[in-house]
């Protein structure tokens, strides 16, 4: 049955009548009534489900968008023998909730008794045949995942489905029946996977061996916001379930960040017996009224950020004062939390990175990419990252997962590779990596990777990746211009499927390539580009950063989210990787110059109108000419300073390079005007 608590309609792929607003069924036990298991199946829920028997409240469908089987106990004395009462009912209807629930079935014994009637033994092995940490997904041919009847514990972090080993091994409780197992590691694994059937007594064993398919040598696997129910309180979690989760999704280098806490997980890293696997480093998500804020490395008895704080500049200054505190990450921009949206367009001009209050933007990165707070538009913040490079501001791009869960949301999804030495992940450098982090030198994965590589033709040995400046200089050869030579390749596992590959150039998309996935099925992914581009063709200074995009998984081993704070009920989903800026010196002064330095000087040798006092609007078009649309952008966001507004720019000549600046000045407008988030 397909419920839906309250309208409107929560997503577009369900029909827009739902079958009833609640589940309320009444039937007949003509069995004895001792205590019983009543087993479900639900998929898409996200509020609060109450499923109660007789007046009875068994407990509450499972909080989690992914299609599960879940079992509640029946207490002994609850079931009659007729006119029975089951019901499922949402208490929350402020928000709407499309859910399905169905497949209820009731067992005459516990839980605990009918999910160990047989053993599954499974070992993931790497290539070399040593066991080591990783997630088992267990379903069945459908890809509804299963109950299992042991509990975590023993370096087994264990949910519905979902078993996370620290070791490489895990020994279940399961029923008697018909399974799939898919091992994997996250992104640059394989997912092998197994069909089996297991009869009431027997131990089935399986051993699944994973391949190393995306390769990321010197690239050190970062996840900058991971939570604990332990100490955030809420979502599911265990401190000790965490540390089986990030070794068995190849996490190395985790930045704890409860909520206005600093945690050491290092103890904990220690009695769960993963240290080779990653470098744990203490953080804090500093979670203000005015956003939250991923500041690390932190010390665990060293003082705390003052989160009441709702000044960005004190903030800043009191985060970045905090005893060993280098790193401040502007955390999901877009989203709404105590009633305020950092990059609400009432705040934030994303075209030209502008706050509008004037608050000091002093984070030192921003994410990108929150798996566990995935946008409707998976360019959005993108886009707004654009906008601050732009801007001038050095804003390393993130991507993360902010799980608090073990399974719902899964963690190191969305992620960040920093270049650095990786060869020992329990021995990571902090320092260096951190160095190399806030220098931009990282990729932003999200089911996805992309590398860029720029050189000059005139230099060809001084090939730069992302974070690192290029200095190009025109050919003393006429006929032999200067080129911009640009190489990308696009990886991916073969349960993920790359799409497009885009070259931006000053945040506005220079080339595009469809990427046609040619691969045997357990194949990996991989294709390599390379762009040119007369250095004639660049007017000024610019950077570059590359995207791709694929499709979103749906492989229950490593499902892509819904938006938890959707723009629209439609949504499609998809993966994303971009890279750290690559820095172009063009005008030969040695150094890079952004878009808004750009404006600032045109602005400068800009006539004053002798009648207005203001700049000549016809001169200063005139002069942009020369320059890209990034320049433009930011000349209107410096004349509005000066109270001229985009329409009198565009009437003095600049005319429909305006465009899209002036629309977004009118959504803000109208935004401050209606004081909308
Ligand atoms: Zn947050
Ligand atoms: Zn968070």
């Amino acid at each position: 049955m397909h419920l839906r608590n309250s309208e409107p309609r929560e997503w577009a792929s369900f029909p827009k009548q739902a079958d009833a607003q609640q589940l309320i069924l009444q039937f007949d036990y003509r069995r004895k009534s001792t205590a019983g298991t009543l087993t479900l199946t639900q998929s898409d829920v996200k509020e609060s489900w109450t499923v109660t028997l007789n007046s009875k409240r068994l407990g509450q469908l499972v909080r989690d968008e992914n299609e599960l089987q879940t079992d509640f106990l029946i207490p002994n004395g609850t079931l009659k023998q007729v006119n029975n009462t089951l019901s499922i009912t949402c208490r929350n209807n402020s928000l709407a909730d499309d859910i399905r629930v169905g497949h209820i079935h009731i067992h005459s014994a516990d839980p605990s008794t009918i999910r160990s009637g047989a053993t599954l033994q499974i070992e993931i092995l790497n290539q070399d045949h040593i066991p080591i940490p990783g997630r088992i997904t267990i379903t069945n041919r459908q890809g509804t995942l299963l109950p299992i009847g042991t509990k975590s514990g023993n370096g087994l972090a264990i949910r519905e489905g979902v078993v996370y080993t620290a070791n490489g091994r895990a020994d279940l409780a399961v029923a008697p029946g018909e399974y799939k197992i898919t091992a994997g590691r996250g992104l640059e694994y394989s997912a092998p996977s197994r069909l089996l059937r297991i009869s009431a007594g027997q131990t089935a064993k399986r051993t699944l061996i994973l391949e190393r398919q995306v390769a990321t040598d010197n690239w050190i696997a970062c996840d900058t916001h991971v939570h604990t129910v332990t100490y955030s309180g809420h979502g599911d979690c265990t401190i000790e379930e965490r540390m089986a989760t990030l070794a068995g999704e190849g996490i190395e280098f985790p930045i704890a960040t409860d909520h206005n806490k600093q945690i050491d997980y290092r103890p904990a890293v220690e009695k769960v017996g993963v240290t080779n696997f990653f470098t744990p480093v203490i953080g804090n998500e500093v979670t203000t009224k005015h956003g939250h804020f991923n500041a690390f490395p932190a010390l665990s008895d060293g003082r705390i950020p003052n989160h009441n704080e709702l000044d960005w500049g004190k903030l800043f200054t009191d985060i970045y004062s905090t005893p060993n505190i280098r790193v401040a990450i502007l955390n999901h921009a877009r989203d709404l939390h105590s009633n305020f949206r950092p990059f609400s367009p009432r705040h934030h001009l994303s075209l030209t990175g502008d706050n509008l209050d004037d608050w000091q933007q002093n984070f030192n990165a921003m994410e990108l990419i929150n798996s566990g707070a995935v946008q409707t538009d998976p360019m959005e913040l993108f886009t707004d990252w654009c906008g601050l490079i732009n801007h001038g501001l050095h804003v390393t791009p993130v991507g993360c997962s902010d799980s608090h869960d073990v399974s719902r949301y899964i963690v190191g999804q969305g992620r960040t590779y920093i270049q650095a030495d990786d060869h020992a992940p329990g021995a990571i450098n902090t320092e260096t990596a951190l160095d190399s982090f806030l220098k931009g030198r990282v990729i932003v994965s999200y089911g996805l990777l992309v590398q860029l590589q720029a050189k000059s033709s005139t230099n060809l040995a001084n090939s730069i990746g992302p974070g690192e400046t290029l200095s190009l200089t025109a050919s003393s050869d006429s006929t032999k211009p200067t080129m911009l030579e640009i190489s990308a390749k696009v990886m991916a596992p073969h349960w993920s499927r790359p799409r497009k590959l885009q070259l931006f150039v000053n945040g506005m998309p220079k080339f595009t390539a469809d990427l046609n996935p040619k691969t045997g099925p357990e194949q990996p992914f991989a294709a390599s580009i390379a762009w040119k581009i007369p250095i004639e063709e660049l007017p000024h200074d610019a950077w570059l950063t590359a995207v791709a995009i694929g499709d979103g998984i749906e492989s229950p081993h490593w499902p892509t989210a819904k938006p938890y704070q959707p723009d629209s009920a439609v949504f499609e989903s998809k993966t994303f990787s971009c890279t750290g800026p690559i820095w172009l010196d063009a005008d030969g002064d040695g150094k890079y110059r952004s878009a808004r330095e750009y404006a600032m000087e045109l602005l400068s040798q800009t006539p004053i109108d002798t009648k207005t006092g203001k700049p000549d609007l016809k001169a200063l078009a005139n002069s942009l000419t020369t320059h890209d649309q990034a320049v433009v952008n930011q000349s209107f966001a410096l004349l509005l300073k000066l109270g001229i507004e985009p329409s009198q720019f565009i009437a003095a000549g600049i005319g429909k390079r305006g465009r899209d600046f002036a629309s977004q000045w009118r959504q803000a407008t109208r935004a401050r005007v209606e004081q909308q988030e």
